[in-house]
């Protein structure tokens, strides 16, 4: 169960990049597929796969051998192992707060700012958490504030 978690897990984190990085791009999430950002190569299923890809590619694109942003690796395995974890919490509204502040975090790390609609949104789950636990919000920042220090990668 915990390496299907995992799985889960940082399929969400890759999908997090992505809406991420289409939306600061102002793209599609659908449209055009996923792609190198260098040369536009369409990138074929066999290298989408969560964390293997990036390092079987040794982290270049495989047609231009152009480095790949380390952002989607490194949510990619936070994810899968917060999500692995979660099954030992049982908090329903966890997963979903430690998602919005992972895609909190990537903005922040690509553009250098938060958006306030995104803040907003964020407190708004906090809300509906509706939990007083001490615990659980000490874990929350510490989570928060560890992902904050890695810093741009
Ligand atoms: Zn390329």
């Amino acid at each position: 169960m915990l390496i299907f978690n995992f799985i889960i897990g940082s399929c969400f984190g890759s999908f997090i990049s992505l809406l991420c990085f289409r939306f600061i791009n102002k793209e599609s999430i659908v449209f055009p597929g996923s792609h190198c950002e260098k040369c536009y190569h369409q990138i074929p299923p066999y290298d989408l796969i969560p964390i293997l890809s990036f390092i079987t590619l040794k982290g270049k694109c495989r047609y231009c051998h152009q480095k790949i942003s380390k952002v989607s690796f490194t949510n990619e395995i936070f994810l899968g192992f917060v999500t692995a974890v979660h099954s030992t919490f049982n908090h329903p509204v966890f997963i979903l707060i430690i998602f919005f502040l992972t895609f909190l975090s990537t903005w922040d790390m690509l553009k250098n700012e938060m958006p306030l609609s995104g803040l907003i949104l964020f407190a708004a789950l906090c809300l509906l958490n509706n939990s007083h636990d001490l615990k659980f919000t000490i874990l929350l920042c510490g989570i928060y504030i560890i992902w904050q220090l890695l810093g741009p990668v």
